[in-house]
């Protein structure tokens, strides 16, 4: 059987993978420090409602889905319950959370699936995850480190802009940020490390003005000098000569 080719990381500001390794603990550690309350805004109490949650959430805040679901969640119970639900009623009722139409009939598809062949419960593989509809590699990433213990690297669009600030990855795609971080972040702290990049980049690493004076890893930070402008050349596999002007992109 062919073997897997390593992934090799790249730093795209000429660190080595030790020191992006060493790096990367010591921001998550004194990110932890900084945020002891982080968590997950999603509001769940069980596995299928983090499921319905994430494909809820897909281009709406947190606050939105978790005000919708506060009420979905007292009517509809088990897998069953929402595999069976009206189409034309569960349409109205995800709504306010946008593309109703495609997360009504994902929710109902993957709940159908949740039954048939999960006897109503949520798989724990990243594999049978995201062969259910409406569930990509960043929900079942959030599946798998919230409800199952396991470690997943959430790529969410604050992962995204703090890990290229951050100068561990010059990717924009997210299987491809993911693979980096992967590279550099042992994998019993993926999750802790995603949740804390998550966290921070709410209160503190924003996208427009990021507060670098107040940041609790800006000596750990390439980007803190510019408040948050990536101003390194950053290689993309691909692109004229393996670089991209990334200099005004965060
Ligand atoms: S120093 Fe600035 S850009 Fe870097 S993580 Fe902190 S807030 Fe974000």
């Amino acid at each position: 059987m062919p073997r897997k080719r390593e992934h090799v990381f790249e730093s795209p500001i000429g660190e080595s993978a030790a020191d992006a390794r060493r790096r990367a603990l010591a921001i998550m550690r004194a990110l932890g420090k900084a945020h002891p309350d982080a968590h997950i805004p999603l509001v769940f109490s069980n596995p299928l409602e983090l499921l319905v949650a994430t494909i809820l959430s897909a281009q709406c805040t947190d606050a939105k889905v978790n005000e919708v679901t506060a009420v979905l969640f007292r009517k509809y119970r088990s897998a069953a319950d929402w595999a069976s639900a009206d189409l034309a009623t569960l349409e109205d009722e995800v709504h306010p959370t946008g593309f109703f139409r495609s997360k009504a009939r994902s929710i109902k598809e993957a709940t159908r699936d949740l039954v048939d062949r999960h006897g109503g419960g949520v798989p724990d593989t990243m594999e049978e995850l995201t062969a259910l509809r409406g569930i990509g590699r960043k929900s079942a990433n959030v599946l798998l480190a919230h409800v199952f213990d396991k470690p997943g690297i959430i790529v969410d669009t604050h992962f995204t802009r703090l890990s290229r600030r951050m100068g561990f990855t010059g990717q924009f795609d997210p299987v491809r940020i993911e693979r980096d971080l992967m590279a550099v972040v042992p994998r019993k702290h993926w999750s802790r490390f995603s949740l804390m990049l998550n966290w921070h980049g709410r209160v503190t690493c924003y996208a427009r003005k990021p507060d670098c004076e107040g940041c609790a890893v800006r000596r750990r930070c390439p980007a803190a000098a510019s408040t948050g402008q990536i101003t390194w050349k950053v290689k993309v596999p691909g692109k004229k000569n393996g670089k991209a002007s990334a200099k005004t992109k965060r």
